[in-house]
């Protein structure tokens, strides 16, 4: 089955590209910010809903004011695509999969997107609107034979590391299936805990390097601002960031690819982010940060590779359920990490308890032919809630 699949290399522009990147970086960040502002303005103002088709005249209209002409001096494309990301982070709001989307600071992550028509790909090389050479791409594994990008994404980090990001449609073969199903459950110690009882990913792994950051973070705040060293300090920062980041994408993928390949169908637990950034035991933990980003992977291979992911709704009382004799529990607090049913006397770790639950709920999901498709869980959307001042 063709499916889309992207493939991220770093790339190494030139001093000329990167200026060319740099303005249009900025401009996507405007652009994005313009057209939150619109958009949350026109709902709290009004009670109206902008579309992107009215946001896309709008911004037609704004390049031509004198004092917005900059904004044509870049690609017009990864303008377009801008607007269609904050769609998508709006979805991601009103499906309860993401916070109300913020505005976009210079100094995180920067990107543009340029679908076909505005870039060319030529011998295996691709070369970006407005750009006279093509990318010097650093090949570290090749694309699949005979594809074609259908869009690409350049981006750079705060370690000011560039990166592209080549979406391809990819004929993947379907995996043989597996007998073997697994629930799995975000661990409050651990990253998490399987249906099986197995405990992946002890957060000390990641402890050396945490300490490290926090250090260098003492470190930048006492450089005087404005100064040389402060900016050093900086850097330094940036680049512990980017390489916790990258350590915990690649303990993800690992995870998450391990977990497809063994077993036919897959039970999480739909987690709220914003109910989770509220709970501090849980904020404090990398656990959180890394649970979306761990469940669009699940979702994403298991269509790859002929899987089944099924999301359990929040509401399931996963933890305070026994499994043995499905007793409930007035109350379970974060604190108690094990605890002996009343009803039949069995003895439960907390996480493996609650993994075996939503294995159960998951399968029987799924017995009854409801609704499995990824991003199938309804969540009621929240009011969304003031956002701070555009700072850039
Ligand atoms: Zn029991």
């Amino acid at each position: 089955m063709e499916q889309k699949r992207a493939y991220k290399y770093r790339i190494y522009p030139t001093n000329e590209q990167k200026h060319i990147l740099a303005q249009t970086f900025g401009c996507v960040r405007f652009v994005f910010n313009w057209a939150l502002r619109q958009k949350t303005d026109a709902y709290y103002k009004e009670q109206k809903r902008i579309y992107s088709k009215d946001l896309s005249e709008m911004l037609t209209a704004l390049k031509k004011q004198d004092e917005y002409a900059w904004l044509a001096e870049v690609s017009s494309v990864p303008l377009q695509q801008s607007l269609r990301h904050l769609d998508k982070a709006f979805i991601n709001f009103f499906e309860g999969r993401a916070e109300y989307p913020h505005f976009k600071k210079k100094r995180n992550q920067q990107s543009a997107t340029y679908t076909s028509n505005a870039f060319v790909w030529r011998d295996g090389k691709i070369t970006l609107a407005k750009m006279n050479e093509p990318l010097t791409i650093r090949w570290s594994r090749p694309l699949p034979e005979g594809s074609k990008p259908s869009s690409v994404t350049v981006s750079k980090d705060g370690a000011d590391r560039y990166f592209i990001s080549i979406l391809v449609e990819e004929d993947i073969e379907h995996l043989p299936p597996s007998e073997q199903n697994v629930g799995a459950d975000l661990g409050l110690k651990s990253f998490v805990v399987l249906s099986d009882g197995e405990v992946v990913g002890n957060p000390k792994f990641f402890h050396k390097d945490e300490k490290q950051l926090a250090k260098a973070q003492r470190r930048h705040a006492k450089k005087k601002k404005g100064s040389k060293n402060r900016d050093k300090a900086r850097k330094k920062v940036a680049r512990l960031h980017a390489r916790i980041a990258d350590r915990r994408r690649d303990f993800l993928h690992k995870l998450s690819t391990r977990m497809i390949r063994e077993n036919q169908t897959i039970c999480v637990e739909s987690l709220a982010v914003k109910n989770m950034v509220k709970n501090e035991k849980l904020s404090k933990a990398m656990s959180y940060v890394g649970w979306s980003e761990f469940v669009s992977q699940l979702e994403y291979k298991a269509e790859w590779y002929g899987r089944t992911l099924v999301k359990i709704d929040r509401w399931y009382p996963s933890s305070k359920r026994c499994f043995d004799c499905g007793h409930l529990l007035d109350s379970l607090t974060l604190d108690v990490r094990e605890w002996t049913c009343p009803e039949c006397g069995v003895h439960h770790d907390r996480d493996i308890n609650a993994a075996k639950n939503i294995l159960a709920a998951g399968l029987s999901v799924q017995a009854c032919g409801e609704a499995v498709r990824p991003g199938a869980v309804k969540t009621h959307p929240g009011k969304p809630r003031r956002s701070r001042k555009p700072r850039s």
